[in-house]
């Protein structure tokens, strides 16, 4: 027991039940079956939950005297591990850092252990939205959403984290005498998606936009590609104010068990929408275009008021075909949009039912990407390396989110910069112990 750590923060902060110390080790890994069993009973000695950014100083102040490994913890949602503390020491839950510090035009300023949605919801009153968030928002923390997720619902519009979507952060060292700093501009880019490796972020500035009156609206085609096409023409057209364009193809509507009583038989593809309510009417002569119809709509006054659409999307799909089979899982690949339907037709023909497409279509530095989470059945680790090596050879390139490794799963990380960053914030090396692998580690797996 560290003595120094314990009388760093109230008693309260301190947490002491053993079933809460093993819950605050875990996040959301366990979608992989891959790394299930490589992070399984990886485990804190200590939790601490502080309420203050001074209590928080004050613990990271105790672990850097003792040198106690730190890994910070938002709303614990990741799926890589990122969260798990692969060689034990001190968890920082920082869920209780949640104020809403300022709401300006154009942007909000937070402590980092605020939910996207409690964010929402307060700029919402300013008539304010979010640009971008993950299907997780409402327990995902925005320090979490910035240092472990990368986009999501508004990504069709507004791209992802690394496009503008963070102004600045605030941030902890980690050493002899702690520091803070702020970070903004490039300099931001490091800390985006580094896993809490290189700093601590207590405060976050993200821009936030008008808001919109979304209508949610699901339409159904007998054939996949006339969905991939529709949803396409949908995510191509510039006019259309859209916060989610999400295609899938049968049978991953039936794990939608919500959704089953207004899916037919002959809905053999859905696309998944949320869209300006102005633009609603011209939505449906397009759908008419490629044979889709509206088969449910949820009105932009029922918006959030009850399951949204963006709960079946993203990596929310994933978990429904989880729930319904565990021998589901999923990969991350960016598809060509020159060759987008040649690339599907590839992957039907060597995979048939064992992998089911899934796309979700987002903007990445400015360019339309047809992305997409698609679900495999899982055999072995083997088995799934030949799937990732197939779409990789046929140029559909996989983030791999079988890996806990930072810089691993396909993110074109720039890890000389963290490292050096790491140098200079965190010279014990505290901070997410051995989620940053050397070079050669990365350059053997499916980048
Ligand atoms: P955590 O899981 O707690 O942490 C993530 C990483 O950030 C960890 O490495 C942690 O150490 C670090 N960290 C957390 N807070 C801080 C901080 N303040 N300072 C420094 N480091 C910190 N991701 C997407 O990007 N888009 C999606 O649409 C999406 N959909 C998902 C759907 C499901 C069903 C699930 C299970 C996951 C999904 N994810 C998605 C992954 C995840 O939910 C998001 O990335 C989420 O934003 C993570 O936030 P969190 O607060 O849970 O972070």
């Amino acid at each position: 027991m560290s003595e120094k750590l314990r009388q760093a923060v109230s008693g309260e902060a301190f947490i002491t039940d053993e079933a809460v110390i093993a819950r605050l080790s875990k996040d959301y890994y366990w979608y992989s079956p891959v790394l299930e069993k490589e992070l399984a009973g990886k485990r804190a000695d200590y939790v601490i939950v502080p309420e203050t950014e001074e209590e928080l100083r004050r613990a990271l102040q105790a672990a850097a005297s003792e040198k106690i490994p730190v890994t910070i913890r938002g709303g614990g949602t990741g799926n890589y591990g990122q969260a798990v503390p692969m060689t034990g020491g001190l968890v920082v839950d920082l869920s209780r850092l949640t104020e809403i510090l300022e709401i300006g035009d154009g942007f909000v300023r937070v402590q980092a252990g605020a939910r996207l949605r409690d964010i929402e919801k307060a700029i919402h009153e300013t008539g304010q939205e979010l640009k971008i968030y993950p299907s997780t928002f409402v327990k995902a923390t925005v320090g979490g959403f910035v240092s472990g997720g990368s986009g999501g619902v508004g990504s069709v519009t507004w791209g992802n984290l690394w496009d503008g979507n963070v102004i600045s952060a605030k941030i902890m060292t980690i050493e002899a005498s702690i520091r803070e700093l702020t970070v903004s501009g490039d300099e931001l880019q490091h800390y985006i998606h580094s896993y809490g490796t290189i700093g601590i972020m207590t405060e976050v500035t993200i821009p936030i936009t008008p808001k919109s009156r979304w209508v949610q609206q699901i339409y159904a085609f007998t054939d996949f590609s006339e969905a991939l096409h529709f949803s396409r023409a949908v995510a191509e057209e510039e006019k259309w104010k859209k916060r989610l364009v999400s295609v899938m193809e049968a049978p991953i509507s039936d794990f939608f068990k919500p959704l089953k009583k207004h899916i037919g038989a002959s809905d053999r593809a859905l696309v998944l929408l949320e869209i300006d309510e102005s633009n609603q009417a011209l939505l449906e002569q397009e759908a008419d275009r490629f044979h889709g119809k509206a088969i449910y709509t949820i009105s932009a006054d029922q918006y959030r008021k009850g399951i949204g659409l963006s709960d079946f999307t993203w990596n929310h799909t994933t978990l429904w075909a989880l729930k319904a089979d565990k021998q589901w899982t999923y990969l991350q690949n960016f598809f060509s949009i020159d060759n987008l339907y040649k690339q599907v037709k590839e992957i039907k023909s060597r995979f048939g039912a064992d992998v089911l497409l899934h796309f979700e279509w987002l903007r990445d530095k400015g360019r339309l990407v047809p992305a997409a989470l698609p679900l495999v059945k899982f055999e072995s680790k083997k088995q799934l390396d030949e799937v990732i090596h197939f779409f990789n050879e046929i140029g559909a390139s996989t983030s791999d989110p079988h890996t806990y490794l930072l810089g691993a799963g396909g993110w074109d990380m720039q890890m000389d910069a963290i490292a050096q960053k790491k140098k200079e914030n965190d010279p014990f090396g505290l901070l997410n112990q051995a989620k940053i692998p050397n070079k050669e580690h990365i350059q053997g797996l499916n980048v």
